[in-house]
């Protein structure tokens, strides 16, 4: 039986305060001895103050959502792989949607970004999807089988790698326009049997969550599909109070 992952991906809201009251908030509610971990990804501002709320609970990870590929230098602006995991981070995010669309980061720099994550003995997530109108153009598994095999080619020993896939088509994210559990399933088996193309069976040990509009109404109906294994979430995952119904999904 799969032990779904939940992550909730702040984005750029929830400031240490806030977060602090979020995390008591779900911290309150949320007994340990669930059958699912959760991951927390923070500004990276708020990712100790995330790390140190959810310290004694071994099924809530933080995360940070985004990381340099340099262990440290002249990059003003930037955090590393070492860095993020001094101040708590488990789980680093790569090649989320934004990053790739707003701040153009590309399919070498994710494979950097996940070489430098697994180096520094942090998990990675890795993210892949496609636009509106590259799916109208038929081409969705042709782009996340590129992301995906480009976005894991640098790291070394793969097949021993500690990491996750979301697949999270861009026009779903942000928009209210869900994948139905039937449209992203299929996205999530072709990922899955190029995965055993890379790394023979160790492919059936990894997780690969759907997102893309994930709400407290939809959650429980994607996760019930056999291929998707947990929601990565965004404006959902914000507040305390609809997070804890999609975490308990
Ligand atoms: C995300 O930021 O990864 C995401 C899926 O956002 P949303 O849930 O808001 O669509």
């Amino acid at each position: 039986m799969k032990r779904p992952v939940l992550a909730a991906n702040w984005k750029m809201n929830n400031g240490p305060t806030a977060a602090k009251t979020f995390m008591d908030a779900f911290l309150a509610s949320y007994p340990p001895g669930n059958d699912r971990t959760v991951i927390i990804f923070p500004p990276a501002v708020s990712l100790t103050t995330v790390a140190t709320a959810a310290s004694s609970r071994a099924d809530i990870l933080a995360g940070i959502q985004n990381i340099h590929w340099a262990e440290k230098g002249a990059f003003t602006g930037e955090i590393s792989a070492p860095m993020a995991k001094d101040a708590g981070a488990a789980v680093v995010l790569v090649g989320h949607s934004e990053r790739r669309h707003v701040f153009g980061e590309t399919d070498a720099q994710c494979a950097q970004k996940c070489c430098a994550a697994s180096k520094a003995k942090l998990a990675f997530m890795l993210c892949v999807g496609e636009t509106m109108q590259q799916r109208e153009a038929g081409e969705t598994e042709r782009l996340v089988t590129r992301q995906l095999r480009e976005g894991l080619s640098e790291t070394p020993n793969l097949i021993a790698a500690d990491f996750m896939l979301a697949y999270e088509p861009v026009w779903a994210i942000g928009t209210g326009l869900t994948a139905s559990a039937g449209d992203a399933s299929a996205i999530h088996t072709v990922l899955r049997s190029e995965l055993r193309e890379m790394i023979g069976t160790r492919a059936d040990e990894i997780p690969i969550l759907y997102g893309g509009s994930v709400n407290a109404t939809n959650a429980a109906g994607l996760l019930a599909a056999p291929e998707i294994d947990g929601l990565l979430v965004g404006g959902a995952s914000v507040e305390a109070s609809s997070w804890l119904i999609i975490a308990q999904s």
